[in-house]
């Protein structure tokens, strides 16, 4: 029912701390948390959550685990391992009620499933757990067991809700409701945006934003010539020189409906051209979609406008009078790259399968001219191969465009900022919090209405002289905020405040 999950530390404190960009984050880190690891020695902080691989949950822990045990902080990372589909489908439900989607009708004998087995939990929890200790349980999938131990031991006990969502309907209160009763049996409680704490625990809550890992494959510094070459061998771009490629390389949707080699039918262009780039998983609510055709809006206008003044010969009437010649061919030349995973991770998504199909069928739709100004394109298959083409293709984008219609925070924003891109993001959840619009990148005031995309790029494209600044501030902000140094810091200012 419990698995300790090892983990292995690929990075000292020191490590981290050789890099320029990263030295103050890791001195203030460590010369802000004396008082709190004082406070915790002799205890061991257990992290529960229910899986160990996929997500963002999964991929943060071994890095946080690994910090606060570097930092002193004995922690331990245990999984709950339960061989009950009904349980697995209930906090779904669950988690889509937060969402305002689905059912609001809980089943009793859900319900029921979900509390026989977190008491099965809970009794292997308290077997391991000593009361001196802390807990610290993450998501709805361990809340009720880890409310029973914090109740049954009167361990100190922290809920980390992950959920991003402001949605405030009968379908959420719900949710929240059946949670509640479990909910209170923790100390603290967690949330990553203010906006995203109920009611209820208002009072209760610290705010801890998600983290990014500066020295992880998603974001490791690569030189121009690393980053060029891991296009490469995704097949992203077309070289005469001996290139080993990836054993499954990244492919491209074709005119036929198929998806083969990403240079067919020609080489994009990437490190030449003025490239937009979204990368996100296939899902309706991403914004590929509009963002797609607020780009060929663009496109099109630039070149009516251009046939509209030579029309005129050269007069200056229409909208183009505008534009700028460099700022003209920077639209002529744009490409849009709208990148997601590997169909085979959304075999058994239907969701996922049916917004990756919406947005093909879209780009079938758009005349060839358009067309080939836009790649659609899938990552490889291997976590590891793709983690580098994200890091390379977000340094090699002119603009890094994260266009959704909602979203819980944006890793895919903080990642882009971090390697200093030109943001262009929408307007929504964690990503209004990250990007401020004008300061370090740009928003889309409205990302579900492609006029609205057309004309903030229109506007990114038409400011070259801002994205020194732009970039510069973004990754500013996320080294003051999101790298994985503040994370731990927050952590154990509330760890150390429990404890108390
Ligand atoms: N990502 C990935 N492969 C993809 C698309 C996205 O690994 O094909 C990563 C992306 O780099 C980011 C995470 O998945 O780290 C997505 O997190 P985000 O908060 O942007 O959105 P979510 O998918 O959690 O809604």
């Amino acid at each position: 029912m419990i698995q300790l999950i090892d983990i292995e530390v690929e990075h000292t404190i020191e490590e981290y701390a050789t890099d320029t960009v990263l030295r103050d984050s890791v001195r203030a880190m460590q010369n802000t948390v004396t008082d709190d690891v004082a406070a915790l020695d002799g205890r061991t902080v257990w992290m529960v959550n229910s899986t160990a691989s996929g997500g963002g949950v999964a991929e943060m822990m071994p890095k946080l685990v690994g910090l606060l045990r570097a930092l002193g902080v004995e922690t331990q990372w245990a999984v709950i391992d339960v061989d009950e589909p009904v349980f697995f489908e209930f906090t779904k439900e669950i988690h889509n009620l937060l969402h305002g989607a689905g059912d609001p009708e809980l089943v009793d004998h859900e319900r029921s499933v979900y509390e026989a087995t977190s008491r099965s939990v809970a009794d292997e929890l308290e077997d391991r757990i000593d009361p001196d200790d802390v807990l610290v349980v993450h998501d709805p999938q361990p809340l009720a067991a880890g409310a029973m131990v914090a109740d049954g031991l009167d361990v100190p006990a922290v809920w980390r809700c992950h959920i991003g969502s402001e949605e405030r309907s009968e379908k959420s209160r719900t949710a929240w409701e059946f949670l509640r009763p479990w909910i209170v049996d923790y100390d603290r409680t967690v949330f990553t945006l203010p906006a995203y704490v109920p009611a209820f625990l208002e009072t209760e809550a610290d705010i801890i934003p998600p983290a990014i890992d500066p020295f992880s494959a998603k974001n490791r510094r690569l030189k121009p010539q690393e980053a060029a070459t891991v296009l490469a061998r995704a097949d992203l771009i077309d070289t005469g020189h001996p290139v080993e490629r990836f054993d499954q390389p990244a492919r491209r949707l074709q005119a036929d409906g198929t998806f083969a080699s990403a240079t067919d039918p020609e080489d994009i262009g990437l490190l030449f051209r003025p490239t937009i780039c979204q990368i996100s998983r296939w899902d309706g609510l991403k914004g590929f979609v509009p963002l797609l055709r607020g780009f060929a809006e663009l496109k099109r206008d630039a070149r009516s406008a251009v046939d509209a003044s030579a029309a005129t010969n050269g007069g200056d009437d229409s909208a183009e009078a505008g534009r700028s010649d460099a700022h003209r061919r920077r639209i002529d030349d744009a490409r849009l790259l709208l990148v997601g995973p590997d169909p085979s991770s959304v075999a058994d998504d239907p969701e996922g399968r049916e917004a990756l199909e919406n947005l093909e069928e879209e780009w079938l739709a758009l005349d060839p001219e358009i067309r080939s100004d836009i790649a659609v394109v899938v990552m490889p298959p291997d976590q590891h191969d793709s983690a580098l083409v994200i890091n390379a293709l977000q340094r090699c984008s002119s603009v890094v465009a994260q266009n959704s219609l909602q979203e819980g925070f944006g890793l895919t924003v903080t990642e882009a900022m971090w390697k200093r891109a030109v943001l262009m993001g929408s307007d929504t959840g964690g990503i209004g919090a990250q990007i401020t619009d004008g300061k370090n990148g740009r928003l889309v005031p409205d990302s579900s209405d492609p006029a609205s995309v057309a004309h903030t790029l229109d506007d990114v494209l038409g400011s070259p002289e801002r994205w020194d600044d732009w970039s510069y501030n973004a990754q500013r902000h996320v080294t003051d905020n999101y790298l994985v140094f503040e994370q731990v810091t927050r952590w154990l200012d509330t760890l150390g405040e429990v404890v108390e």
